[in-house]
């Protein structure tokens, strides 16, 4: 399941004189944590942004397991996708058991599985079940904010996971924590990972793949040893 094949994907924002992603091709396979690495406003987070259709490609076409994503209902879409930023963005007035279980019930899911799915998300993420499921998030710090964001994502085991500098705001320490963590579950369950970040050392840490871009190109796509022996 999930590999995303980029072709030939242009982006031009309306008003706007340069392309923001000019002819993008880009084949993601399945399993791979590809990382997009670049300075502010290069398009990483347009590109990434197309896969679950919050931007639509002005030209050019993005398959999803061999599927044109534009033939897909974007709801539909987005309940393969998970999608983790940096202002995680629970729902203050939900438990962190009822922010996690919100895909699973959006799609009908029995409670008992909810219930059971909760706690094994919460066990993923190193959070004792019976001690966080009922706090609400202004009862938790902010890089266990961030897992449940993440255990947010994972809940309906979506093929792909989209992740923009979700560990950007979160102090060095934690972050080195969060990144180890992502490194272990993505051991444990194989998904397809598409990762923004404008951080080398995060880049080289995390991905089987990194693609740099430079003002709406793709300049590298390698493996970070290739990159670090032929920069
Ligand atoms: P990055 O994620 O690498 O910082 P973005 O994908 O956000 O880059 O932006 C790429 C380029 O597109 C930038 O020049 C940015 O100013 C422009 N851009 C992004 N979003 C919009 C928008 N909604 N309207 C017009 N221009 C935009
Ligand atoms: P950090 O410095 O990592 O952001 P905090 O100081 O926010 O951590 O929290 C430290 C610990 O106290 C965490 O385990 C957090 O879950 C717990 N905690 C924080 N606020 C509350 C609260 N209002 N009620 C219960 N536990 C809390």
């Amino acid at each position: 399941m999930s590999t995303i094949e980029f072709q030939h994907v242009r982006k031009i924002y309306p008003k706007a004189t340069t392309a923001a992603l000019a002819d993008i091709s880009l084949t993601i396979n399945r399993g791979e944590f590809v990382i997009l690495l670049g300075p502010s406003g290069c398009g990483k987070t347009t590109l990434m942004k197309m896969i679950n259709r919050l931007i639509e490609p002005s030209s050019g076409t993005i398959l999803l397991d061999g599927v044109d994503i534009q033939t897909v209902n974007a709801t539909k879409l987005r309940q393969q996708i998970g999608y983790v930023i940096q202002q995680v963005g629970l729902f203050p007035h939900m438990t962190v058991a009822e922010n996690i279980a919100v895909v699973p019930k959006l799609l009908g899911w029995p409670k008992a599985k909810i219930q059971s799915r909760i706690d094994e998300l919460l066990s993923l993420i190193q959070l004792d079940p019976a001690q966080f499921r009922h706090r609400y998030p202004a009862q938790i710090s902010g890089g266990q904010a961030q897992r449940v964001g993440l255990a947010r994502a994972l809940a309906a085991d979506p093929g792909v996971m989209l992740m923009d500098e979700p560990f950007g705001a979160i102090d060095a320490i934690t972050r080195t924590i969060l990144q180890d963590e992502m490194l272990r579950i993505q051991q444990q369950l194989h998904k397809t990972i598409v990762f923004v970040t404008h951080d080398v050392e995060e880049a080289l840490r995390l991905a089987d793949k990194i693609a740099i871009l430079h003002e709406g190109t793709i300049v590298q796509y390698d493996t970070p040893l290739n990159l670090l022996r032929n920069p």
